[in-house]
């Protein structure tokens, strides 16, 4: 019988799951809308229970039937077929989730878009599944399966920047993952225009606001208003910049400088030498990346220059590293 963990990735609006052997295949994946009111006491362990329970019902028949709202899939075209053939046991689970978490104490402590508070998941969910769980923070957790499974292989001092609607961070240091009690990372909201525009978390000018793919579609809509044009996202208006679009060259450029100015200023604060960019804004692949890296490669003098390029894994990272963590406690 294959041993698997059972990853579960909470996000905003999808949970992302998969049942995951020892050298990160998903064996069988899903993905199923978030559920309302996370925040209720129990709600969020109920809702990954029932996930996990989903995809081993997936396992032991990936032909049976699933929820209408669900999209199972056998992910990973490379793996073995007896790795399908045969049902899975699942060892441990892993789950993620964004915001502040405490990974030791096993408790989700703030998450903006999910309004909760507090919630101890670790537990409750290992009582419930009867194994062991491991809690971890999306980001974090990512950069962990990069470094596993993806980009990072071989380095020790990573930085991780998923730019998608929001910018979260993630940081390798001597071969550790920087966790500093759920509050490092927080690289989205360093303000690089104090007179910027007002930020969700209170402040104004964080770097979320200018540098995200959220940000960079409303800024080219809002450059643009009153022309009747449809609105278009982050990669339609990398797709302007490529045909020389002076509007949308300007947009990309004051997201480029501000992002170069957040990562010479990592690079100098931690002496990360390999920077990864994710999310939905390094889709554009070197229409992002090199321009970045020039705007660094500029501002550097002293400091150990970074490499810089993209991540590897993609949406799947949040889900790939819940499984590093469950594997760490099977
Ligand atoms: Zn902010």
């Amino acid at each position: 019988m294959t041993a698997v963990v059972a990853a579960v990735d909470v996000g905003g609006t999808r949970m992302k799951a998969a049942l995951v052997d020892r050298e990160g295949r998903e064996v069988v994946t899903l993905t199923r809308p978030t559920p309302a009111a996370l925040d209720v006491p129990g709600a969020l362990v109920r809702a990954v229970a029932e996930t996990v329970a989903a995809l081993r019902e997936a396992a032991a028949d990936l032909s049976g039937h699933v929820g209408p709202e669900d999209a199972v899939g056998r992910a990973d075209p490379t793996a073995p077929e007896d790795a399908v053939g045969d049902t899975p046991e699942v060892v441990a689970a892993g789950v993620v989730v964004p915001g502040i978490v405490d990974d030791v104490r096993g408790v989700a402590v703030w998450a903006s878009n999910l309004g909760w508070r507090d919630l101890p998941v670790t537990a409750p969910l290992s009582e419930l599944l009867g194994m062991p769980v491991a809690l971890g923070h999306d980001v974090r957790a990512g950069l962990r399966a990069e470094v596993a499974w993806g980009a990072a292989a071989g380095s020790r001092n990573v930085l991780f920047i998923p730019l998608g609607t929001g910018i979260a961070g993630a940081l390798m240091l001597d071969g550790h993952v920087v966790a500093a009690d759920g509050w490092a990372g927080e690289i989205g909201h360093v303000v690089v225009e104090p007179e910027g525009l007002p930020c969700p978390c209170g402040q104004r000018g964080c770097l979320e606001t200018v540098a995200s793919a959220a940000a960079v579609a409303r800024a080219y809509a809002a450059r643009t208003a009153g022309r009747g044009g449809a609105p278009l996202d982050a990669e339609a208006v990398a797709g302007l910049v490529r045909a020389g679009d002076a509007d949308a060259a300007a947009v990309w450029d004051h997201a480029v400088t501000a992002l170069a100015r957040s990562l010479v200023m990592m690079t100098t604060a931690t002496g990360v030498d390999h920077i990864l960019v994710g999310g939905g804004l390094a889709q554009s692949g070197e229409t992002l990346l090199a321009p970045l890296r020039e705007a660094v490669h500029a501002s550097l003098t002293f400091q150990r220059e970074p490499r810089i390029e993209r991540a590897r894994l993609g949406e799947r990272a949040g889900c790939l590293g819940a499984a590093c963590l469950a594997w760490d406690v099977a």
